[in-house]
């Protein structure tokens, strides 16, 4: 079992696995070689101490650096879930692999699209974040898609291949994917409406003379960079949005700490850092 498994590679998650290492605990971080999109946008940053003026992009190729000396390595799979074990936790990804660590870090990030009404309710009754998990459920059915960023356009594909009907809801620039079965709508839904189940999404204004304000569909996809810490782990306590934490960094759950934008503002890479820094050294006094 491994010491800690950190869930994200913006700079909180890179800060925790840079000290991690110092402390010499056996860990894995879950993310992309990209490491952050939020990084990459920053045009200029000014407030980073000891790097005046720099570009996003160089910030970021800085970190890759780091990573690569240190002998990081990034696992490129995204974690759809974290489940308290009697002793520890098992880390589940979206490929349906599974990891064991005796800590947990979440470095998420928090996604800036903001949730859409029924979104939580209706998770796991017709909301899905996890196209391959649960594609095949909706073979031959209709779906709509919202995804938040181009890096997740195979996921759509994916989708594509089994679904009868797409409706794409694409929150991103330089929209590429096309596919007979796939109509793309360009409203973000105001909600997501069934009884049991989803049955149906209600916009604000009529989307087509055919539809109205509303799309009947089966079930709906949200493919977001990163998922809300409530639905990633069961029972986690939550504050306006964010995960509530103490001064180490610590949850309501023994074992499970969180670190930058998720634990609330400012959203800064200085406070990320310095959060990722806290948390793992909290889990290494907890593992002692
Ligand atoms: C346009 C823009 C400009 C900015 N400019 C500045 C600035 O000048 N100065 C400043 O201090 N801050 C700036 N920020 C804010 C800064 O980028 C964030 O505060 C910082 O990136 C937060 O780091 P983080 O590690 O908490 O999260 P993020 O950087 O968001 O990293 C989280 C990472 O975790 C990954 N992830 C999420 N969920 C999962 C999962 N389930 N499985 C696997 N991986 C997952 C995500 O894909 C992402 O790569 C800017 C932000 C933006 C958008």
């Amino acid at each position: 079992m491994l010491d800690c498994i950190i869930v994200g590679s913006g700079p909180a998650g890179i800060s925790a696995a840079l000290t991690l290492q110092a402390n010499r605990k056996s860990f894995m971080i879950f993310g992309g070689k990209h490491l952050s999109e939020k990084v990459e946008k920053a045009e200029k940053i000014h407030n980073y101490p000891g790097l005046s003026d720099v570009s996003g992009k160089t910030f970021l190729e800085a970190l890759q650096g780091q990573l690569s000396d240190a002998e990081i390595d990034i696992t490129e799979e995204k974690v759809g879930g974290v489940y308290v074990l009697k002793e520890g936790f098992t880390v589940l990804t979206q490929d349906g692999k599974t990891y064991e660590s005796r800590t947990v870090i979440l470095a998420c990030g928090v996604e800036n699209i903001k949730g859409i009404e029924g979104e939580e309710s209706f998770f796991g009754r017709g909301v899905s974040y996890c196209a391959t998990c649960d594609g095949f459920l909706y073979k031959g059915k209709t779906i709509a898609v919202l995804c938040t960023s181009k890096r997740l356009e195979h996921e759509i594909g994916f989708l594509a291949g089994y679904a009868k009907q797409i409706y794409l809801i694409p929150m991103y620039k330089n929209v590429e994917i096309t596919g007979e079965n796939i109509t793309r709508v360009v409203q973000m839904p105001k909600a997501i409406v069934g009884d049991k189940r989803v049955e149906k999404l209600v916009f604000a204004t009529a989307i087509d003379e055919n539809f109205g304000k509303e799309l009947p569909i089966d079930g709906i996809f949200m493919l977001k960079e990163s998922l809300s810490p409530a639905i990633l782990v069961g029972g986690l306590e939550m504050e306006n949005g964010h995960v509530k934490v103490t001064r180490t960094l610590s949850t309501n759950l023994p074992g499970l700490y969180a670190a930058g934008d998720c634990t609330g503002r400012p959203y800064q890479h200085a406070k990320a850092v310095g959060e990722g820094n806290v948390a793992a050294h909290s889990v290494s006094e907890f593992l002692r």
